[in-house]
C-alpha cells in the first residue's frame, strides 16, 4: 500500500483497514469497538432483515492543500440520522457519540484519504440496523450502528457532464406522507424499479413527482432537485423528499451570490421556463440537468441546448468543493476538522 490509482477510483467500495461499530442493547448505547471484520453476524430473524429497520447517512472527508482533513457537516448528518430512526422507531444515535465514531473511522483509515487535487475523497457510510429477533411485527430492542469508509472518485467519472432524466407517473419511491423524509433503505428498495429501468432505457436518473397529485416535481433518485431562473434558485417543497445537507448548502451560496431562493412546489410544466436545473447531493455533489424527458406525455423539456452546463451550476460546483477543502473560507462554519 498504497497502490490505490486515485486519479481512477470509482464510486464503489475499496476495502479499508477498520470500521467502527457500536451497540444499543438494555436501553443504552455501548463502548465504540474498532475492528477489521468487514462481515456481521446477525440474527436471522433480526428486524432489519423482514420489517426493514434500517437507516443509513453518507458524507465525505477530503484532504485540503494544507494536509488538513475537513469532513462537511457531519453535524447535520447526525441530526438528520436521529430523525431516520426515530421515525421508523430505532434507538436514536446520540449526535456526539455519531461524530466521535466519523473522527475514529476516518482517523483510521487515514491512509485511504484521497491526496488533494485528485477529485476524490474518502465516503463515509454510517448505517443502522435492527439487530434483535422479532417475528411478529415490532421494533427490535437492540440495534447496531457501524460506520464504514471507502475512497471515491468522482460520481460522474466523465465529469461534470449534464444528464438526461426521466419522469414515470408509475413509481413512487415513497408515500404521500410516508418515509420519504427519512434516509430510510426501504425508499431505495421502493424507488428501484424505477431507477433500473430508467438507465435501461438511457437516463442517469428518475425524477419522481409528488405520489399525491403527479403535478410537482419531487426529487431525482438520490439527489434534491433544484431550478434557476431570474437569479432566483427555487427548489421543491414537499412531505416525501429527503432534506438533502448538499441542498441547503446551495441555498446558502445562492444567497452569497446574491441570488433569491424559493422553496415552494414546482409544477411540472414549470421546467419550460428554468434557465438551469440540477440535482444534487453528496455523492454527486451536483449534476447539470440537460432534459427531462416526461413519458407518459412523451414530451422533452430542453434545459440546455447546447449541453454546456449553465454558468450558476458551474459556480455551485466550484464553490461548494473549494469550501468542501478548505480552499475557500469556510464561512458558514461548516467543515469539521479531523485531527490526525
Ligand atoms: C441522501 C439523499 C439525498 C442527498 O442528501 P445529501 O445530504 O445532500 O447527501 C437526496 N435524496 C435522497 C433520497 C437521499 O437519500
Amino acid at each position: 500500500m498504497n497502490d490505490i490509482n486515485w486519479d481512477k477510483l470509482p464510486f464503489g467500495y475499496v476495502k479499508t483497514d477498520y470500521n467502527v461499530r457500536c451497540y444499543y442493547r438494555d436501553g443504552k448505547w455501548g463502548e465504540i469497538e474498532v475492528t477489521d471484520n468487514e462481515f456481521i453476524n446477525i440474527h436471522m430473524a433480526a428486524t432489519t432483515l423482514h420489517y426493514g429497520q434500517e437507516c443509513f447517512e453518507g458524507l465525505k472527508a477530503f484532504r485540503g492543500k494544507d494536509g488538513k482533513v475537513r469532513v462537511f457537516r457531519p453535524d447535520e448528518n447526525a441530526k438528520r440520522m436521529i430523525r431516520s430512526a426515530e421515525g421508523i422507531k430505532m434507538a436514536p444515535i446520540p449526535q456526539e457519540l455519531f461524530i466521535e465514531m466519523v473522527d475514529k473511522a476516518v482517523k483510521l483509515n487515514e491512509r485511504f484519504i484521497p491526496p488533494y487535487g485528485t477529485g476524490s475523497s474518502l465516503y463515509i457510510r454510517p448505517l443502522e440496523i435492527g439487530i434483535s429477533p422479532q417475528v411478529g411485527v415490532k421494533p427490535a430492542s437492540e440495534y447496531l450502528f457501524i460506520i464504514f469508509v471507502t475512497p471515491v472518485g468522482p460520481y460522474f467519472p466523465e465529469g461534470f457532464k449534464p444528464t438526461r432524466v426521466v419522469i414515470y407517473r408509475e413509481y413512487d419511491r415513497a408515500a404521500p406522507k410516508g418515509t420519504g423524509t427519512l434516509k430510510v433503505g426501504g425508499n431505495y428498495a421502493g424507488g428501484m424499479a424505477a431507477t433500473s429501468r430508467a438507465h435501461d432505457e438511457g437516463f442517469s436518473t428518475v425524477l419522481f413527482l409528488d405520489p399525491r397529485e403527479k403535478k410537482f416535481l419531487d426529487e431525482c433518485g438520490p439527489a434534491n432537485f433544484f431550478g434557476i431562473k431570474n437569479n432566483t434558485y427555487i427548489t421543491p417543497k414537499s412531505n416525501s423528499i429527503l432534506p438533502s445537507i448538499t441542498n441547503m448548502s446551495l441555498q446558502q451560496l445562492a444567497l452569497d451570490m446574491g441570488m433569491k431562493v424559493e422553496c415552494r412546489p414546482i409544477p411540472i410544466e414549470e421546467l419550460e421556463t428554468f434557465e438551469e436545473a440540477g440535482e444534487c447531493g453528496t455523492a454527486a455533489v451536483t449534476a447539470p440537468l440537460s432534459e427531462i424527458y416526461d413519458m407518459d406525455n412523451h414530451k422533452t423539456y430542453t434545459i440546455l441546448h447546447d449541453d454546456k452546463p449553465g454558468p450558476v451550476i458551474t459556480e455551485f460546483y466550484h464553490r461548494l468543493q473549494a469550501i468542501q477543502r478548505g480552499d475557500m473560507p469556510d464561512v458558514h462554519g461548516w467543515t469539521h476538522i479531523v485531527e490526525m
